[in-house]
């Protein structure tokens, strides 16, 4: 009989499932907020709002690679500060995004309780792999800082396949990486877009990590992960859908962990 650890796989998003981009994007805008008086007139949730409207205006030539990292946030801030009644040119632009910057990648963290989670799925001999939408060489830097890159056997980025989340065959590329089957696999994600609908296009189950308590965007829902803390009640929660994924009746192994 096949083990559950051949028959289970979990697939992982990164940026804010894993890796905590908001707090270090919170504190690059709270650093340019302290430091320029014309972000003043907003709050840093206010300023957050709309900076991710810009990110996600942009985004999508980042991913075409029709705009470098550095160029889209200099866009990024240039337009912030715009919308604020400051006209930067393209050099002021640059430094005050390098001051964004400086401040993000001093704050840089895992989502708290995350690392946990994966390194508890991995020893209990489960296949992991992240599917990400972005530049090779922030994606293997944002791993590394949440100390999981050694837990990850397939580490599938969108720059480096060309082709991005929720396109079903970037989760296909990380099934065959990780000899898994859709039905098989889980991916947990905090986009309802891209990891959730773009999973299940693939045939995959999803969990959809709503950190912010979001309400469904959509009447299908799917089973959600708001915290992954306490660990033991996460992990239990994927293996429990992981499980029920397949046939009724298919034998589960029970799961243990020890905390450390
Ligand atoms: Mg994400």
């Amino acid at each position: 009989m096949e083990s559950t650890s051949e028959r289970h796989a979990f697939l992982f998003d990164l940026d804010d499932t894993i890796y905590d981009h908001r707090n270090a994007c919170l504190c690059g805008l709270a650093a340019l907020r302290s430091r320029y008086s014309a972000l003043r007139t907003s709050s840093v949730g206010e300023l957050e709002v709309e900076y991710d409207t810009f990110l996600n205006r942009l985004h999508p030539l980042t991913l075409g690679g029709q705009l470098d990292p550095q160029t889209a946030r200099r866009e990024r801030v240039r337009l912030l500060f715009s919308s604020h009644g400051e006209d930067l040119s393209a050099g002021e632009a640059h430094r005050r995004a390098s001051a964004y910057r400086a401040a993000y990648l001093a704050s840089e963290r895992a989502i708290p309780g995350a690392p946990a989670v994966i390194r508890a799925l991995s020893q209990a001999g489960y296949p992991i792999g992240v599917v990400t939408n972005n530049a090779v060489r922030g994606q293997r830097r944002k791993l590394k800082v949440c100390r999981v890159d050694q837990f990850v056997r397939a580490l599938v980025i969108s720059q480096a396949v060309g082709v991005s989340k929720p396109n079903p065959e970037i989760f296909r590329i990380a099934l065959r990486r990780l000899g898994a089957f859709p039905r098989q696999t889980v991916m947990v994600g905090d986009s309802f877009e891209s990891d959730v609908r773009g999973a299940q296009a693939a045939g995959l189950s999803a969990i959809w990590f709503n950190r912010r308590c979001r309400p469904f965007p959509s009447k299908r829902r799917v089973t959600e992960i708001r915290a992954w803390e306490p660990m033991r009640s996460a992990v239990r929660t994927l293996i429990k859908t992981s499980t029920s994924a397949l046939a009724e009746g298919s034998p589960a192994r029970a799961w243990a962990v020890t905390e450390t």
